[in-house]
């Protein structure tokens, strides 16, 4: 059994695949599964799951929810959701609007730092999929300002950076209810984006969100260290959560990175998905109660 790769954008968010391409992508790479989890928004997930049918490739729906988190930042996955669920789409129409109030602001941001911008090139950049940050870092390097997308992120709009702005977020325990709800598997991304101090505040938060229903932690993730990756191992063996992992590809920023392999370094295997598959809530059957009652 291939190896799989449970964190992946496509253009439906900030990726630059869409979503048919990187299923086919993905499969021509010799993996068994993806899931794919775009920031905020499941429209890509309609077309990733029916190329996967089409083509005979396991295909996960998923979702990354940015929940608010201070000082770092707090990424929420969640994978198997029903992406036909009415608190989801909800959940994620509001988080639609968050965005467009942000983004004309950030363009505001850059023009007052003389910065020759408009939304229009941004939206153009984006490929017709929800509007990031890394539009905005593109138009920038192409345009000239700096001369690398890391670059942009650091001079312009990082958190704390001068065109930043910050937008309306759900708090992690509605996160990981609405994940839930929608009979999703609750998993923290990349939890060195937290930035917490040490291994017994990271402890007590992880607890705090598996009181809320989270169920596991992305160990696995190219920016992860090795001792990293041993606390997170650590933590979720104590308190029985699953491990997941993902390369996080997007396909513009981070050079060298490929699905599946990573930095070349990644190997996971197809038990991550058998485990998750082994708590996800199954879908709600047809007629139940009829059914009991009748008999
Ligand atoms: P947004 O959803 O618009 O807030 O953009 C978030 C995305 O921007 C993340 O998923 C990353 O792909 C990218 N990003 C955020 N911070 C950085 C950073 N410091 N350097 C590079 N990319 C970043
Ligand atoms: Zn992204
Ligand atoms: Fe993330
Ligand atoms: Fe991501």
């Amino acid at each position: 059994m291939g190896n799989v790769d449970l964190h992946l954008h496509t253009t439906a968010s900030d990726g630059v695949m869409t979503p048919s391409k990187i299923v086919n992508y993905a499969k021509s790479r010799g993996l068994a599964a993806i899931a794919i989890t775009d920031h905020d928004t499941i429209e890509g997930l309609e077309e990733g799951l029916a190329e996967g049918e089409r083509i005979g490739f396991e295909v996960i729906p998923g979702i990354e929810i940015s929940a608010q988190h201070s000082p770092g930042s707090m990424h929420l996955l969640g994978f198997f959701i029903d992406i036909h669920h009415p608190l989801l789409a909800e959940r994620l129409e509001y988080l639609q609007r968050a965005r467009a109030e942000r983004n004309p602001k950030i363009v505001e941001k850059l023009n007052k730092l003389g910065i020759d911008i408009s939304f229009d090139e941004v939206l153009k950049v984006s490929g017709g999929g929800q509007v990031g940050r890394p539009h905005f870092a593109q138009v920038l390097l192409e345009k000239g300002y700096v001369r690398s997308f890391q670059e942009a992120f650091e001079r312009f709009l990082k958190k704390g950076a001068p065109a930043y702005v910050e937008k309306m977020r759900f708090s992690p325990e509605e996160s990981i209810h609405f994940i839930s709800e929608a009979r999703g598997v609750a998993v923290l991304a990349h939890p060195n984006t937290l930035q917490v101090n040490g291994y017994s505040e990271l402890e007590s938060l992880i607890l705090r969100l598996v009181g809320n229903g989270l169920r596991g932690i992305e160990v696995y993730y190219p920016e992860h260290s090795a001792a990293e990756v041993a606390q997170y191992e650590a933590l979720a063996e104590k308190h029985g959560l699953l491990i997941t992992g993902g390369t996080d590809y997007h396909g513009i920023e981070k050079n060298g990175l490929d699905v599946g392999v990573g930095r070349g370094d990644m190997n996971l295997p197809y038990s991550i998905v058998e485990n998750l598959k082994a708590v996800r809530q199954p879908p709600p059957r047809q007629n139940s109660r009829k059914t009991m009652m009748s008999r």
